[in-house]
């Protein structure tokens, strides 16, 4: 199915050609029309799917045929768990609406503000002066602004509440019911979950009316293209391994993510790089907003070759085209091993992930597999050879009497106790 067939304006046709799309991702195919036709949607979609371009092409459609009024109202609210998140939305609807018909003096005839918290709250209100069209927005620093009077949410038409389940993760609840009250009863909502715990369930059901209910397999052309691999490496040893990786595969290694298990480490790595003229910046959640902010823009402009980053930036995160993931700290769980690999082999474009594996960890690596079903033999490299020997981590419930170890207890046995927090 072409995205001719989906409804969408000459404009937004034109654009999804200028972005060589050739065919809609499965949410896309189900929920544009559905959405374009005014219906609730429920869509489990996880990033990668292409479901934010599922919301943003019929907002901007509906906006788009929209008469402006010369007062702008907020007619779109978008919820989002995170900051970059947050700025990654609003950056998506930018950039498509740029494609509509706007005045020559404008970048675009819809103004899109974004607005999320961790940054001074000024320079948003000022942004929010004169009104605006859509608001993608964190629900904290949405309700200081409401509070400040910056805006209001009389006006919405639609609301899209992307990563849901998340949004609770971070525990945004109460938040998130404020929100609600204050949006007008009658309103068509988009809501995109990857998974769907009680709380996620409890208020589709509340919040939508008869919706478009769609579960969406990634698609074929945005199935992850992953290589996995696995290298024995003595722990002390590996920024070394990663500065040979790097420098000896320097096609490939273009722009690499290292994940790390604590701030410090990336820190501390980064540091290493740097001395040995890697252009290597650590990304975690000690820095300021503006840094990550920067660090991000830097990376995906391919200004920075090496981001180090904790599982801040596991999730969400669509870094285009990025080649590498390297497991510097294995992931303490098998669920973060996914969302980690998975910011690379986006959009049906190949990608590696490294996994460093020392003695310590190798009981860690291989529960990791059993829970993904995968399994990769670790690889020796020449002048990486590991000599430590797997420690005695005795009996993994510490010896402790009567009480059989689970899962839980095996996995934290099995992770080094300088990567336990
Ligand atoms: P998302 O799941 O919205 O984070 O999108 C993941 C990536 O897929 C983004 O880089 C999009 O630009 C890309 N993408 C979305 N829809 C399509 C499509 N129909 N064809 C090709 N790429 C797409």
């Amino acid at each position: 199915m072409p995205f001719a067939s989906l409804g969408l304006s000459p404009a937004l046709l034109r654009a999804v050609s200028g972005k060589n799309y050739v065919t809609p991702t499965p949410i896309q195919r189900a929920a544009i029309p559905a959405a374009l036709a005014g219906r609730d949607v429920l869509g489990s979609a996880q990033t990668g799917s292409g479901k934010t371009a599922a919301f943003v092409l019929p907002i901007l459609q509906q906006l788009e045929a929209a008469t402006q009024s010369k007062t702008r109202s907020v007619k779109a609210l978008i919820l989002v768990p995170t900051r970059e998140l947050a700025a990654q939305v609003g950056e998506t609807f930018r950039d498509w609406a740029r494609y509509l018909p706007h005045p020559p003096h404008l970048a675009s005839a819809i103004k899109v503000t974004t607005v999320f918290g961790g940054v001074s709250i000024n320079p948003q209100m000022l942004g929010l002066r004169g009104g605006t069209d859509i608001v993608v927005a964190t629900p904290g620093r949405l309700l200081d602004l409401i509070d400040h009077n910056a805006l209001t949410l009389d006006a919405v038409q639609t609301l899209v509440l992307d990563e849901a389940d998340r949004l609770f993760d971070l525990g945004f609840a109460d938040e998130l019911a404020r929100v609600l009250d204050l949006l007008p009863n009658v309103r068509q909502n988009l809501f995109f979950s990857a998974t769907f715990p009680h709380a996620v369930e409890q208020l589709a059901q509340t919040l939508l009316q008869d919706p478009v209910r769609i579960i969406a397999p990634r698609a074929p052309e945005t199935q992850p293209d992953i290589t996995q691999r696995a290298i024995a490496v003595d722990a002390p040893r590996r920024t070394q391994l990663l500065r040979y990786l790097i420098e000896h595969n320097k096609q490939e290694w273009q722009r690499v993510l290292v994940f790390v298990a604590t701030k410090h480490g990336a820190e501390i790595v980064s540091e290493k790089l740097r001395k040995a003229r890697i252009n290597a910046e650590p990304f975690h959640g000690e820095l300021s907003q503006g840094k990550r902010t920067q660090v991000l823009a830097d990376f995906k402009a391919s200004r920075l070759k090496v981001v180090v980053a904790t599982d801040v930036a596991s999730r969400g995160l669509d870094i285009a085209e990025l080649p590498v993931v390297v497991n510097y700290d294995l992931p303490r769980s098998a669920v973060d091993y996914v969302h980690r690999i998975g910011r690379t082999g986006r959009a049906g474009i190949a990608g590696l992930a490294v996994s460093f594996v020392s003695a310590a960890t190798e009981a860690h690596f291989r529960l990791i597999q059993k829970r993904q079903n995968f399994e990769l033999s670790l690889e020796h490299i020449e002048g990486f050879v590991p000599l430590e020997i797997a420690p005695d981590t005795g009996p993994a419930n510490g010896g402790i009497k009567g009480k059989r170890p689970n899962k839980k207890d095996k996995l934290r046995a099995a992770v080094p106790k300088e990567q336990q927090t």
